[in-house]
């Protein structure tokens, strides 16, 4: 049968790495994260003797046929240069818009961590984008093992937690019996992470009496009430709000009437909100 090995994201929720290993050896790693904030200290006060260094990858990498992820954040794709320098060459599998981002995730990880030696950083980058195999979601695809053993699929689902996440469906060459109804195959899901969390833009000072608050909740309203087709369906989602909330609510506030004879006729209905008449200050302002 199959068999899960768990690397990382054991005692805390970083540094995931797993290792689904099928019957005759070969193997697929999913994810490669970083271990981050208290659980690096936490990784590092495990260790056996102080050169024992928690991103250094500590299974052995024969039989590894390729590696999955699932997203881009760092405490799932950082120890990707250590997979490489510990000999990783095999296939990198994440949907389109991953592959896209996953070089640029990268590149900042390495400046900020290791080096910012552009001889070192660029063939590292370009062996990343010669392994990955971009997936469209909902699409399956067989991942290359080795000649004669058995054949394993993968698909990518949308996962709505950051641009190209996906949870991954795995269909391994077993039989499996489920509720009574025979399978020819048995399904193995990884979840990667799923949600959205308030991750928008921060105000800014000056103060804006809520309006960039009141935005975000909106946004995040939208992405959370919304499923998008592709990277051009959420880019359009996301340009007609804007449009809507910057042209058309202030509009219809205004009862379509332009800003300054809706003050004027606000000074009159209301003149104990005003210091001074309000007036149209022609030209630019200087
Ligand atoms: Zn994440």
């Amino acid at each position: 049968m199959y068999q899960i090995l768990h690397h990382g994201a054991v005692n805390g929720v970083t540094g995931s790495c797993h290792q689904l290993k099928l019957h005759d050896g070969t193997s697929f790693l999913v994810y490669c994260g970083l271990f981050q904030g208290a659980e690096v200290s936490a990784a590092g006060s495990q260790a056996q003797s102080p050169n024992d260094n928690p991103l250094l990858i500590e299974f052995p990498l024969e039989g590894v046929a390729g590696l999955v992820i699932t997203h881009c954040h760092i405490d799932h794709v950082g120890r990707i240069p250590y997979l490489l320098a510990a000999g990783f060459d095999k296939p990198i599998y994440a949907t389109e818009a991953t592959a896209h981002l996953l070089p640029l995730v990268l590149e900042d990880a390495i400046k900020v961590s290791i080096t910012r030696d552009t001889g070192i950083i660029a063939p590292v980058l370009r062996r990343i984008q010669e392994l990955l195999v971009p997936v469209p979601y909902k699409q399956w695809q067989t991942l290359s093992s080795a000649p004669g053993s058995p054949e394993l699929r993968l698909k990518f689902h949308p996962a709505g937690h950051i641009l190209g996440s996906a949870y991954v469906e795995f269909a391994l060459p077993y039989a499996s019996l489920n509720q009574g109804v025979a399978h020819k195959d048995t399904r193995v899901v990884f979840s990667g992470d799923l949600g959205i969390e308030h991750r928008l833009t921060k105000p800014r000072t000056p103060q804006t009496n809520g309006m960039v608050e009141r935005f975000n909740g909106r946004i995040s309203d939208v992405l959370k009430t919304n499923r998008f087709d592709s990277r051009e369906d959420l880019e359009q989602t996301l340009l007609r709000y804007v449009h809507l909330y910057n042209h058309q609510l202030p509009q219809s506030a205004l009862d379509s009437k332009p800003p300054i004879m809706a003050m004027k006729e606000w000074h009159k209905t209301h003149p104990e909100l005003f210091k001074k008449r309000p007036y149209n200050h022609a030209g630019l302002d200087s």
